[in-house]
Order: structure tokens, then C-alpha cells, then sequence
């Protein structure tokens, strides 16, 4: 490995001296319980959305609390489930995140929820392509997945991002996927695709 001459390398985990990719792999593995990710929308009006689903699910601890050793830093949490905000909450944009996680964690659970008056649902994938294309001078007509570009039936949505995950090699095939439409007002959940993963 070259040395590291950035400003902040210190803060780099796999920098230090006598770094052990395993052995750090197994520390964080050791440093929270995780084994649900919830994958919402970014919208204000719905920050709850990872709260509800821990009592939904149950058996869950969330946020929890922060672990400080003795030094003082930052080392760990309690919690069990974390979640990823995107536009809509919509599966493509957080497949990623999953994958980092089940690699660093492990995830038994991965819940997709979609929420009653997203800004998701007002505008179709031909308005926002024609928009860009008048306000930017850009064709953003391929630059996306064209199933995940907004939301005009919430069934659809749910299914078609649960499967999106369960098709992902980088989604751990033994994971739980949920599908869950989120009632913006009422706070409430309904279940609407549940995928088990394989035991
Ligand atoms: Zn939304």
C-alpha cells in the first residue's frame, strides 16, 4: 500500500500502522448489533418513518444509544437498525448502503417503505426528462433506471423495488425484504410484499 499523505489520514481506519482489514472487519461486526435496514424517503415530513418500523418489526432497538470508550471516542451503538433516505425511497438509490452494511454488519432484514403524498408521486418520468431537458439542456432519458423514476401506483413501487433487491448480488439472499406503505398522516404502516429470503 502507498503512504497515505492526505490531511486527514489519521481519521482513515485502513491507514494506520498495522492495519488488519479482517480483524477491523470482525471489530466493527462487534461494534453494533445491526440487523435491519430501512430504506425511506428523504421528504421532512416523514423523519419517523425508521421509528415506526422498529415498532413495527419489534424486537428492535433504535436509535439506541453511542458507545464512548475510555478515550473519549466514538466506538460503537446499541442500536439494531439504521436506515438510508432517498429521493422517494426508492430501492435503487440505497443497494449500495446494503451491501457496505451486510459486508461490515450483516443484514437480516431490509425494509422498503413508501409513503401517501410523496413528492415522488407528482410528476412523471416524461415531465421530468422534458424539464431537464428545457431548464438544463441535458437528456437524462438514460440516466436512470427507468422503473425507479418516480412512483404512480404504490403495488407496483413496493414489488418492483423488493425485487430489484432480491435480484442484486450485492443483497444478501438469506435477508428478509419488506415492502411497507407508509400512511404520511396517520403514521401508520401496511404490509404489502413480503420476500423471504432463503434459510
Ligand atoms: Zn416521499
Amino acid at each position: 500500500m502507498s503512504i497515505p499523505t492526505g490531511k486527514f489520514q489519521e481519521y482513515v481506519l485502513s491507514a494506520h500502522e498495522g492495519f488488519n482489514e479482517p480483524a477491523m472487519r470482525e471489530a466493527f461486526a462487534q461494534a453494533v448489533p445491526l440487523k435491519t435496514v430501512v430504506i425511506y424517503c428523504l421528504d421532512p415530513r416523514v423523519t419517523e418513518i425508521p421509528q415506526a418500523v422498529a415498532a413495527y418489526l419489534g424486537d428492535e432497538t433504535y436509535p439506541g444509544e453511542v458507545i464512548i470508550n475510555e478515550s473519549g471516542s466514538r466506538v460503537g451503538s446499541t442500536t439494531t437498525l439504521t436506515a438510508v433516505a432517498v429521493a422517494a425511497g426508492r430501492a435503487v438509490d440505497a443497494i449500495r448502503s446494503v451491501s457496505v452494511l451486510e459486508h461490515l454488519f450483516g443484514v437480516r432484514n431490509i425494509v422498503v417503505v413508501h409513503h401517501s403524498n410523496c413528492g415522488g408521486t407528482s410528476y412523471s418520468a416524461e415531465g421530468m426528462i422534458e424539464s431537464f431537458h428545457h431548464e438544463h439542456g441535458t437528456d437524462i432519458s438514460h440516466a436512470y433506471d427507468a422503473g425507479s423514476v418516480c412512483i404512480t401506483d404504490f403495488e407496483a413501487s413496493l414489488t418492483y423495488d423488493t425485487k430489484l433487491l432480491r435480484s442484486s448480488p450485492g443483497v444478501p439472499k438469506e435477508a428478509t425484504i419488506l415492502g411497507l406503505f407508509y400512511n404520511t398522516d396517520t403514521g401508520e404502516l401496511t404490509e404489502v410484499v413480503r420476500n423471504e429470503g432463503v434459510s
